[in-house]
């Protein structure tokens, strides 16, 4: 039996959104060699109107970060939104140090234990099972479990 056989445990939930998993975790965005605005998820220009060159390189980054705002998700999103499980979440924007703010969904606590200004980190989670089995991977934001979160 060749390797080609042995099928894949977990797949990311779309390509190009973030890499590696767990707390190596990096969101894939991009970022303009000319005015260094980032952009996630990923861009096909620079939106600044200031900026002349707009080229963009793809940029990672976002592995930690502050919770800016959030709410919590308490209807299941339509179709094309696939989750095992369901269960009402929550949804953070999340402050980086890098200069943009991300939405994502939160995890690693209750609701009701968030707190605006929360230190994040990113890892990743499984949504649902695929029709292969494989666990279909999204990103999410959890607080850091040392220091600075602690009342
Ligand atoms: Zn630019």
């Amino acid at each position: 039996m060749s390797a080609t056989h042995l099928r894949p445990t977990t797949r990311p939930v779309a390509a190009g959104i973030f890499q590696g998993s767990g707390p190596q975790t990096l969101l894939v965005g991009t970022r303009c060699t000319s005015c260094a605005s980032l952009y996630f998820p990923q861009s096909l220009s620079c939106r600044n109107p200031q900026c002349q060159d707009k080229k963009i390189e793809q940029a990672l980054f976002g592995q930690r970060g502050r919770l800016y705002s959030y709410t919590v998700q308490a209807y299941r999103p339509p179709p094309l939104f696939q989750m095992d499980d369901w269960a009402p979440y929550a949804l953070g924007l999340v402050e980086l140090p890098e200069g943009l703010r991300v939405m994502a969904m939160l995890t690693g606590c209750p609701a009701a234990d968030l707190r605006i200004g929360m230190e994040m980190e990113l890892t990743t989670e499984a949504l649902y099972r695929d029709a292969d089995g494989n666990a279909v991977l999204t990103y999410k934001y959890r607080p850091v479990s040392d220091s600075q979160n602690a009342p």
